[in-house]
């Protein structure tokens, strides 16, 4: 599933490739796409606009469209984007397309078909932070601080933590409306990187451990944005090359194999419904109360 850093790394490879390109048509080849708007309909609002930028919010990939109108994509489990030079065979996964008016297109694919597309105000996306997300509001208007960011200090998450002090610390980092853009790989391997269980809650961390996740959060993502981020079995970037990041993960997905810091075994446990890994002699498990 793709994070901020595969996301990221998508959006940064289309910035060179689409910027500039004008939209000749979109197709729509799987009518949940677009939902709730029609495709005809959302096809129409997209035809001759000109793509003026590329970025990522969380872990949607923001195409800025002339007039203060985004083009935003969740890649949820499988999607994929991918740009061609020409036209192609046609993609078995393939639910959308846009070909643009120089013969170019950029092809979205996505084999489990839980991906979005939307058109949405360019200034939704901005701004929004720990608002609770009411039902059948979409995701977008509530997402939280970007962890690059400079508003992402060593302060905030500490401030953030005593607002949901009750929370276990691993199902907080995964909530999109407070901290935007990391999920269950990232998570596990901050956690590891900190020195914290994931079971812990946020109330119980110290000022230090606090200092440590801020400072392991930012490391793991950029290492991730760096490494091109990983490929397990669906995510490619936007040229369909596979990432790297997956060969430097030290604790994810490496169950009963020797923890890189201090040998003890790598543990899998079910947190908040998502396989977690941790070491259980770096990363001490929060104590039961009496
Ligand atoms: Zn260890």
């Amino acid at each position: 599933m793709p994070e901020l850093p595969e996301v990221e790394t998508i959006a940064r490879q289309l910035r060179g490739l689409v910027v500039g390109r004008t939209v000749k048509r979109f197709r729509s080849l799987w009518h949940r796409v677009t939902e709730p708007e029609p495709a005809a309909l959302f096809a129409r609002r997209l035809s001759g606009r000109r793509i003026t930028g590329v970025r990522r919010r969380g872990k949607f990939v923001v195409i800025d469209l002339e007039g203060d109108e985004a083009l935003i994509v969740s890649l949820r489990m499988t999607g994929q984007l991918l740009f061609h030079e020409e036209a192609v065979r046609a993609n078995p996964h393939r639910r959308a397309h846009i070909d643009f008016a120089d013969g170019t297109a950029l092809e979205f694919a996505d084999t489990r078909k839980f991906g979005r597309m939307a058109i949405v105000e360019a200034s939704a996306l901005e701004g929004s932070t720990e608002r609770r997300r009411r039902v059948g509001e979409p995701l977008h208007r509530y997402l939280g601080v970007e962890p690059l960011s400079r508003r992402f200090t060593v302060r905030w998450l500490s401030e953030f933590l005593k607002r949901r002090s009750r929370s276990a610390i691993k199902p907080l980092l995964l909530d999109q409306t407070g901290i935007a853009g990391i999920g269950n790989i990232y998570a596990i391997e901050a956690l590891w990187r900190a020195k914290i269980h994931p079971l812990r809650t946020a109330g119980s961390l110290r000022a230090d451990e606090i200092a440590r996740l801020h400072e392991a959060l930012r490391w793991v993502l950029q290492k991730g944005i760096r490494y091109g981020g990983a490929s397990r079995r669906d995510y490619r970037d936007a040229r369909g090359a596979e990432g790297r990041m997956q060969q430097e993960f030290q604790v994810y997905d490496r169950a009963g194999e020797p923890c890189p810091r201090c040998g003890a075994e790598v543990a899998r446990t079910v947190v908040g419904g998502r396989g977690t890994f941790h070491c259980p002699k770096c990363q001490r498990a929060p104590r039961a109360r009496a």
